[in-house]
């Protein structure tokens, strides 16, 4: 035997293109255009450097209090982690342990995939409609569990409260995870449905909508006994995972609830103008919902204007999978870096 055939091989969730280059104009992985609360820099600065000698508070009471009091849930209903990948992977580990498979949309957020893999958990891919419509049909009957995010990414496409609904009435016994990246954009969250339903999961990010993706930052909302679960089994692979730093700029952020509408409203109003005018050019897509757009052009292969778009400095999302491999992604920046897109693609689609 040679220890090479017990290595766990695993295939690697694949990010947006990082360029550590600050010219270009980044519109590839769904980052805020605007930085984060400036009460959150005083925070970082308020963390003494001889508290870092010490370890954190394990319980992260501090952080998970201002979100509880943020949604108006008790403080044992909100687990936080390193980003609602910590997050998630971490309900993964402790929810869907049986033999049944997971159901989650074919076209979603590549990770739940990742994921199943890595922990050997069975799942099915559900395709989504031809427009893109997550079908409610398809998660009923016996299941190991169901996730999926609400706006969908890549799609952009917003589900209603009612829609959740249905689907957590017809799944009463299967844990439902609903990944909310993107709902402050728009969208209503399903988070005040916790204490109806004890088979739901809900995670957030501060990534999105609080400009906080370097940070870290993610969590999650749900009963008391699915939260306690969630800490044991974090509390037996790390019990340190949030760290002073991103606690504290984490409750600087959510206290300052004036930045936040600010920045988050000023994203939705450069989307809706984006809607019009990438019409103007020719392209079409799902209304959206996140802070980022979805859409195929008339004539030219998304392909090609993806490339032309990269030769000019300017990063958007392309897939090159089945069903998608003719739409770009294209991530909401402030006015001024998308008039420099539209520049490009006036220039492009001459
Ligand atoms: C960005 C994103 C996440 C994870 O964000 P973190 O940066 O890890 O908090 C989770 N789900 C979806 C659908 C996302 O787009």
């Amino acid at each position: 035997m040679n220890f090479r055939e017990y290595i766990r091989k695993v295939e690697p969730y694949v990010p947006g293109e990082q360029p550590q280059n600050s010219r270009v104009v980044k519109l590839n992985t769904n980052e805020n255009p605007y930085p984060p609360s400036p009460e959150v820099l005083k925070a970082i600065e308020g963390v003494s450097l001889v508290s870092l000698k010490l370890y954190p508070d394990p319980d992260c009471t501090l952080l998970r209090h201002t979100l509880a009091a943020h949604f108006g849930v008790g403080d044992d209903q909100v687990f936080v982690g390193v980003g609602t990948d910590d997050v998630l992977a971490t309900a993964f580990m402790t929810f869907f342990n049986s033999d049944r498979p997971i159901l989650f949309p074919d076209i979603s957020y590549a990770f739940y995939e990742v994921w199943a893999n890595m922990l050997g958990i069975p799942f099915e891919k559900k395709p989504l409609t031809d427009d893109f419509r997550i079908n409610a049909d398809d998660y009923t009957g016996e299941n190991g569990g169901i996730v999926f995010p609400n706006p969908n990414a890549p799609t952009s496409i917003l589900e209603p409260v009612s829609f959740i609904e249905g689907i957590l009435d017809r799944n009463r016994d299967s844990l439902v995870i609903i990944d909310e990246a993107y709902i402050d954009f728009g969208g209503e969250s399903v988070i005040p449905l916790v204490n109806r339903y004890d088979n739901l999961l809900v995670t957030q990010t501060f990534s999105k909508s609080r400009s906080l993706a370097g940070m870290r930052i993610g969590f999650a909302v749900g009963s008391p006994e699915l939260i306690g679960y969630m800490m044991s089994v974090r509390n037996s692979y790390n019990s340190y995972t949030m760290n002073r730093t991103a606690l504290a700029a984490g409750v600087a952020s959510v206290r300052d609830q004036e930045y936040f509408e600010k920045t988050r409203n000023a994203v939705i109003r450069t989307r809706q103008q984006a809607v019009l005018r990438l019409k103007e050019f020719g392209f079409s897509g799902p209304e959206p919902a996140g802070n980022f757009l979805f859409v195929t052009h008339e004539k030219m292969p998304a392909r090609e204007i993806f490339t032309a778009l990269k030769e000019r400095g300017i990063y958007v999302r392309y897939f090159n999978k089945p069903r998608i491999g003719n739409y770009l992604r294209i991530t909401v920046g402030t006015d001024e870096e998308m008039e420099t897109l539209y520049e490009a693609l006036g220039e492009i689609l001459a």
